[in-house]
């Protein structure tokens, strides 16, 4: 019999980041993935904005998230070798004059957002209201999850197989899952959690989001680029192009209905053509009030969860991770926010 402290299943952002924190507090882990293709964090941009939605609030604790997750990403970076975080600027086409009012409104003060000395892209993009700078990054998730995996492997902590909740046996101190014993087990896999039987009580609101991976003939630049729909720089000239937002679906697969939507969107943005490449599509795991879903269940003290991460993964996730690994390992009190305990 394998023992661990911790059993983790999902290695998307969640699971990276929960076990790299545990990792560093010298507890044993073990992290069981299948490797879904189109997980939320395969699926993702990886993009960190400061300002939310279409009225440009300023992100939920920003300046605490914010600087945690550049540190963790930029050591993870120097870790692994593998690039993984990138400041960008956030081009923001204003669709209306309200809009680019409630922008300056909102935000005029704060040190994310500037307007630009002159517009560009104006061969590209249809901006008559103009644009604003907002200062963001994005995590390169598709070189940072491999290459986690492989640092999981290589320190034989990661298992590559399906997890199946009926072959999970809880014991009086902790779980047996297969060969493996473990102290405590945690959940981190994104909107499959909505299946289990642990977490009925939970109101989980989850939403798919469509992408097409897109070529602009001659648009080069590094920049994001956001007008109703959100263009992210990739390699090979492609952009990722996306997302859109739907609460009732039949499946995570691509449907022909979002690919209209994303193209209408794509052409309020571009006055040039374009061709698209790729059309992806995976399911945001969130919670109804939009916070981390953190905590162990009240009758099972040994299963818990690390989920909710809804749009924000990526600037949620280290932080909310190594704040877990605090209540964990010395005993810290959990944010009352974002504990499971608020749904029981
Ligand atoms: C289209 C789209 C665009 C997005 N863009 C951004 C963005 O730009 N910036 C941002 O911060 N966030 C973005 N998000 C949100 C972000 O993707 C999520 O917040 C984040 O990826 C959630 O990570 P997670 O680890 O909780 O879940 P997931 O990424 O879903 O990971 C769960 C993992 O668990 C594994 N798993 C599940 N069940 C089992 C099982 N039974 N056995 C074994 N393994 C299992 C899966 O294979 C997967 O690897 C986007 C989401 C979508 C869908």
């Amino acid at each position: 019999m394998r023992k661990a402290d911790y059993l983790i299943i999902g290695q998307g952002i969640a699971g990276t980041m929960l076990s790299w924190f545990l990792l560093q507090a010298g507890k044993s882990v073990v992290v069981i993935d299948d490797a879904k293709p189109n997980s939320a964090s395969r699926v993702a941009a990886g993009i960190i904005n400061p300002v939310s939605g279409r009225r440009f609030e300023p992100a939920w604790m920003y300046d605490t998230i914010y600087p945690f997750a550049k540190n963790t990403y930029l050591q993870l970076s120097a870790l692994l070798q593998v690039p993984v975080f990138t400041e960008r600027q956030l081009w923001t086409v204003f669709p209306s004059a309200q809009m680019r009012d409630a922008f300056l409104h909102k935000t005029t003060g704060n040190d994310y957002t500037e307007l630009p000395a002159a517009l560009k892209y104006e061969a590209f993009l249809d901006q008559p209201f103009g644009a604003a700078i907002v200062h963001g990054a994005t995590v390169n998730l598709p070189s940072l999850l491999p290459a986690y995996r492989q640092y999981l492997k290589d320190r034989e902590a990661l298992q590559e197989t399906h997890f199946d909740v009926n072959v999970l046996e809880i014991t009086p101190t902790g779980i047996i899952y297969e060969d493996i014993q473990a102290d405590k087990l945690i959940f981190c896999d994104g909107v499959a959690t909505t299946a289990l039987p642990f977490f009925e009580r939970v109101k989980f609101l989850p939403n798919k989001g469509e992408v097409l991976l897109i070529k602009v003939p001659g648009l080069e630049t590094m920049d994001i680029i956001k007008k109703g729909i959100t263009l992210v720089p990739q390699d090979h000239g492609v952009f990722w192009a996306g997302s859109s937002f739907v609460w009732d679906y039949e499946d995570d697969h691509p449907t022909v209905q979002q690919r209209e939507v994303l193209e209408q969107r794509l052409s309020q943005l571009l006055m040039v053509p374009y061709e698209v490449v790729g059309h992806l599509s995976a399911v945001r795991p969130s919670g109804n009030d939009r916070r981390p879903i953190v905590g162990f269940h009240p009758d099972y003290p040994a299963i818990g969860i690390f989920n909710g991460l809804g749009t924000k993964g990526c600037s949620l996730a280290p932080f909310m991770a190594a704040h877990f690994k605090d209540v964990l390992v010395s005993n810290a009190p959990l944010m009352p926010e974002i504990a499971l305990q608020r749904y029981f």
